[in-house]
């Protein structure tokens, strides 16, 4: 190991909303740093997550999804963190569902088309396929629009085949020296993600509309000898919505701060108590300043 010179790179995992991004992230750091969804348009920010493993590190970004709508701020945000990703990595990993491919998937592989980027295509989900032969046409027209270096079928949810990804990302980063050191996971801090595992539970139980409004703000994040108390705010931009973030006989609010709370004690691994508040911002999603003071830059 001693005589091997280090690799260090860059990786934009891309691909539509949904496709598994974040779980894939999240399944080869071993940690939950990016939140996941069946809800599309989950992961909000752009994460870093770092992997240093023998002599190579791996840094990957997890993009938010492209969007088409770019009337909001928050949106045109995500879509020029997208964008940015995409042009300054070494190598891009393109997610495609084993089912099968859309339009909107064919419109990310053209954009990759028209870039230098290496990509490998990862056919993620193959639980989800009979058997490997199903595969055959997808791969055949995503040889067609797109000079991919490989195609791999993975499982990122129960990790089968996300190692074999990992040896082929490997062999394609430069010989370089590391920039962060061998123990980060992230380039967040602790108390980002803790704001992040309280927003997923919003995210995985209220409709449609809502989540994108919904922001949190962690208040307090405390170390005690025996338990950390964390404090967060649930930003929402109606008093309408903030019926909904409370719930009935405050039912929602109950329920997410129990889940939550299970998850940022995984995370931190000990006890911790949580509090949370819903309050009301008008128009934050509209507005550029406020988006900065919520960590938006
Ligand atoms: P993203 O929007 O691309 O980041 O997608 P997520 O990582 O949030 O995943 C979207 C949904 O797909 C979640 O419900 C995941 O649990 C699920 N998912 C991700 N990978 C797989 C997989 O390989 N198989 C199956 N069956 N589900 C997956
Ligand atoms: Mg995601």
């Amino acid at each position: 190991m001693a005589n091997l010179p280090t690799r260090c790179g860059s990786i934009a995992i891309v691909g539509r909303p949904n496709v598994g991004k974040s779980t894939f992230l999240n399944t080869l750091l071993g940690q939950k740093i990016s939140i996941t969804s069946r809800k599309p348009q989950t992961t909000r920010h752009q994460i870093l997550g770092i992997k240093t493993q023998g002599a190579t590190q791996a840094i990957f970004m997890d993009t938010p999804g492209l969007h088409s709508h770019k009337t909001r701020a928050l949106n045109r945000y995500m879509n020029r963190v997208a964008n940015n990703a995409i042009m300054s990595v070494d190598l891009v990993v393109f997610l495609i569902d084993a089912r099968g491919w859309h339009a909107e998937d064919k419109k990310i592989a053209k954009l990759l088309h028209g870039t230098k980027n290496v990509v490998i295509v990862v056919l993620n989900k193959i639980d989800k396929i009979e058997n490997y032969e199903q595969l055959l046409p997808l791969i055949e027209s995503i040889s067609e629009t797109l000079d991919a270096q490989e195609i791999i079928p993975m499982n990122a949810l129960e990790n089968t085949s996300v190692a074999n990804v990992e040896k082929i990302i490997t062999r394609h980063l430069p010989v370089a020296d590391w920039i962060f050191p061998e123990d980060q996971i992230t380039d967040r801090s602790t108390r980002f993600i803790a704001a992040e595992l309280i927003r997923e539970q919003y995210v995985k139980r209220l409709g449609e509309e809502l989540p994108y409004r919904l922001s949190v703000e962690v208040e307090y994040f405390e170390s005690l000898p025996a338990l950390v108390q964390i404090g967060a705010v649930i930003w929402v931009e109606k008093q309408s919505h903030k019926g909904i973030a409370v719930g009935k006989h405050g039912r929602t609010i109950k329920s997410v701060g129990i889940s939550a709370r299970h998850e940022l004690e995984t995370m931190l691994e000990g006890a911790v108590n949580l509090k949370l508040w819903v309050k009301v911002k008008k128009g934050w999603s509209d507005d550029t300043r406020a988006l900065l003071e919520l960590g938006y830059n």
